[in-house]
């Protein structure tokens, strides 16, 4: 009877092992590519991003010093939690990464090296300009006026290209104008390949910087320091044409860079690499503000360094790696070390006061309000005449 038991048991296990195989097969079938039900979409990941990790190889043994390939691979890699392989990639794309390609996008700012005096400017033309307001979350747009500097732009990188521009609101009464410089893509080349959801990424990227300036000026307020930190906003202008183009303040001044996205420490200015640690602090090294620079303590051009699944702030998001950089250079201050930056995390003192930069929600709600809902507004909104 033991015997026959035994049998029924290892019989019951065979068909459950049977059943366990086969289901296993048919739930990892997929249709177009797409998983179709809920329970198996851990499998099918796994799968999609065997392929994808696949697929990435490919792009990079084709032409392995492509440094866009290489950094997009290893933010994939860091996505999938594949953090040693990803920093080997990063390495080996800042190896080929020359001093051409560091001219690129990523490090032209706008502010940096714009001419104080300008010798004459063109004609006026109207065009629409995108703001971004924070406390409604909404985007408005409004018509206004503008003139572009004439002759070549100050600043050219590999896909960007910066130029002084003055504009005043063309429904406001004696509107005066007011001194900007734009960023743009493609102000002399053909716009066709690029992205206007570009424009609105960096206008998310400034954004967040603001909100870890936010919560630094209130730490630093809390303990006794009168002294605030700002990133100059960023928005977006539709021009003649349908062409855009970023625009912020222009900054009288002197123009300081404090660090960079590669753990470069370039001023004693305790304020900035003080910001940068902290905000690798509060997100719980999620995120690393860094790319400090500007006039004073108002900021721009800051680059985000990126530790979250499936999310990168661009090709200067060096991820893990980058944040890697900043702490083997950085020696922690009188601010960091005011903030308790330089000790364990043991209390609640540091907790980030909003919910944006506890949960990947917030970062995506952030990205689905002012990036897709800002290039909807964009292109929904009637051609400059
Ligand atoms: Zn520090």
């Amino acid at each position: 009877m033991a015997n026959r038991n035994v049998e029924i048991m290892l019989f019951t296990s065979y068909l459950l092992a049977i059943l366990q195989i086969s289901s296993g097969f048919i739930q990892g079938i997929r249709i177009d590519g797409r998983c179709h039900r809920k329970a198996v979409v851990t499998t099918c990941n796994l799968h999609r991003d065997n392929e994808k990790e696949l697929w990435y190889e490919e792009r990079v043994s084709e032409n392995p010093s492509n440094v866009e390939n290489l950094i997009k691979f290893a933010h994939f890699l860091q996505g999938i939690g594949k953090y040693d392989r990803a920093a080997k990639i990063y390495s080996t794309a800042l190896q080929f990464d020359s001093e051409e390609a560091r001219r690129q996008s990523h490090i032209l700012a706008s502010n940096k090296n714009a001419p104080r005096e300008i010798q004459s400017w063109k004609k006026t033309e109207t065009a629409t300009e995108f703001q971004y307001d924070t406390l409604s979350e909404q985007w408005t747009e409004f018509k206004v006026l503008l003139r572009w500097e004439s002759g070549k732009p100050y600043a050219v990188g590999g896909q960007r290209e910066c130029k002084r521009l003055k504009i005043s609101d063309l429904k406001a009464l004696n509107a005066s104008e007011s001194d900007h410089v734009a960023k743009s893509f493609s102000m002399a080349g053909s716009s066709s390949n690029v992205d206007v959801k570009d424009y609105f990424q960096e206008v998310l990227q400034q954004h967040v910087a603001q909100r870890f300036a936010d919560e630094f000026n209130w730490h630093l307020e809390r303990a006794g320091i009168q002294q605030t930190v700002s990133f100059l906003p960023v928005h977006v202008l539709k021009t003649r044409g349908g062409g855009a183009t970023n625009v912020e303040a222009f900054l009288e001044g002197e123009y300081t860079k404090h660090n960079d996205n590669y753990g470069n420490i370039l001023t004693e200015d305790v304020f900035p690499h003080a910001l940068s640690h902290f905000s690798w602090r509060i997100t719980r090294g999620r995120l690393m503000l860094c790319d400090i620079q500007g006039v004073n303590r108002v900021y721009t051009d800051a680059q985000i360094h990126s530790n979250v699944t499936s999310w990168s702030f661009g090709r200067g998001d060096y991820g893990e790696f980058g944040m890697e950089k900043f702490f083997a250079s950085h020696e922690c201050n009188e601010i960091c070390r005011l903030l308790k930056l330089d000790q364990a995390h043991t209390s609640e003192d540091l907790q980030a006061q909003r919910s944006f930069f506890s949960s990947d929600e917030g970062l995506q709600a952030a990205f689905d309000t002012i990036v897709l809902r800002g290039v909807e507004t964009f292109q929904r909104s009637d051609p400059v005449a």
